[in-house]
């Protein structure tokens, strides 16, 4: 196949891949596994072998593809005519005093989205976007306050990894996406960036170490069953039963609790992963004993775990987060129904670390610039 200084990767509305000849664009090399880079090096007259350096070199994380010293100098040449490395690009950085930090990118159409770095004891993991905002409207979050933009590509997933690894200069060990955005809502792209971070050659990096949650997509969650990915999921759940949810999560009236646990047990039948349940809990309004044994009666005997999360304020909603002393009475309760369970440690408070509220600051404050400087005139 001759695909000599044609494009190959995303199409247009950033869904699938195409080989378009008529694109001008070059080539986003970090889009390539390991058969397409193979297959593009070819094109341009190369060895396959050439393959392993240049993905040596991405990973590592060189964001020139001059940087790949060992490449011959006219292969470099000829490299840039058609492809790049792409790069998100920091913008802002901010280090909690736990250790938590926080980075905001800037995207190559301008747009803004949030990774955050934490460390536990066991190494380093990273919480990254799938999206640039979100079309899920859940109530209590700040990413649904500004809507939805646009999915991000494989690539872009997989620059907030490289990106943040150049930057803390150590080994990312964990992925999980649970940044801006609803990675089943971006079903291709997700299981592209997978693919990806699973692939010898490139990051490596065992599907156990990758976590991807969901507010509870029914069809993405068996699709994902089916897919030979056996990533650990996670369900924001937050509610024991239906109507509750359905008052947090419009989401809930398209897919019932029953359905969702439902996908869940098909997920871990197939994949044999534990999956865990997300449970945010608000001052009155899901904390009581009663939802805690409800909740113990719907997921009892499944492969599961829950994780009870104090729910973060968030500007504009009426959402306050449960004491502690509930949170640990939910948490015996529980327990004491053979439910494994944990009070979630809370990263990076001091520094917005929660999911959208930075990118929501931010882009509030410029908006307010602009308003400003209007009305100036
Ligand atoms: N759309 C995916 C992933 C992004 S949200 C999902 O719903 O799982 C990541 C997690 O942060 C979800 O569990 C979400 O419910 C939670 N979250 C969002 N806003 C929050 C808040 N104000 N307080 C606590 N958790 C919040």
């Amino acid at each position: 196949m001759d695909m000599k200084g044609k494009r190959y990767n995303m199409n247009s509305e950033g869904k699938g891949y195409c080989i378009d000849k008529e694109e001008k664009e070059r080539s986003n090399l970090i889009e390539l596994s390991f058969e397409e880079m193979e297959q593009f090096l070819q094109s341009l007259g190369q060895k396959k072998y050439r393959a392993k350096q240049v993905l040596r070199w991405i990973y590592k994380g060189a964001t020139d593809i001059d940087d790949m010293t060992d490449i011959p100098k006219e292969l470099r040449e000829e490299l840039k005519k058609v492809a790049y490395i792409g790069s998100v690009e920091p913008k802002e950085k901010y280090v909690s005093k736990d250790g938590t930090v926080k980075y905001l990118f800037a995207l190559s159409d301008g747009n803004i989205i949030e990774s955050v770095l934490m460390t536990y004891k066991y190494g380093l993991s990273i919480c990254i976007s799938s999206q640039v905002g979100c079309k899920m409207g859940c109530k209590f979050c700040a990413s649904s306050v500004l809507g939805f933009i646009r999915n991000l590509t494989p690539g872009e997933m997989m620059e907030q990894v490289l990106a943040v690894q150049r930057d803390c200069q150590t080994p990312i060990g964990n992925i999980t996406i649970m940044g801006i955005g609803e990675p089943l809502d971006n079903y291709e792209n997700l299981v592209k960036f997978l693919k990806l971070a699973n692939m010898p050659g490139g990051l490596n990096m065992s599907l156990r170490k990758i976590n991807v949650s969901t507010c509870g997509l029914v069809p993405g969650i068996l699709k994902l069953a089916n897919e030979g990915l056996p990533v650990n999921l996670s369900i924001s759940l937050h509610a024991p039963d239906d109507a509750k949810r359905m008052e947090l999560m419009p989401i809930g009236k398209s897919y019932s609790l029953d359905k969702i646990i439902g996908a869940c047990n098909i997920y871990t039948g197939k994949t044999r992963r534990r999956i865990t349940f997300e449970y945010i809990m608000i001052d009155g309004f899901n904390d009581s004993r009663e939802d805690a044994l409800v909740l113990a009666g719907r997921i009892r005997g499944m492969l599961c775990h829950v994780n009870l999360i104090p729910a973060n304020y968030v500007e504009g909603t009426r959402f306050k987060p449960s004491t502690r002393e509930k949170m640990e009475v939910f948490e015996n309760l529980l327990e004491n129904n053979g439910i494994s369970v944990t009070i979630r440690r809370e990263l990076g408070k001091d520094i917005d670390a929660a999911c959208g509220q930075l990118r929501r600051r931010v882009i509030e404050k410029e908006r307010e610039k602009k308003e400003a400087e209007v009305e100036k005139k």
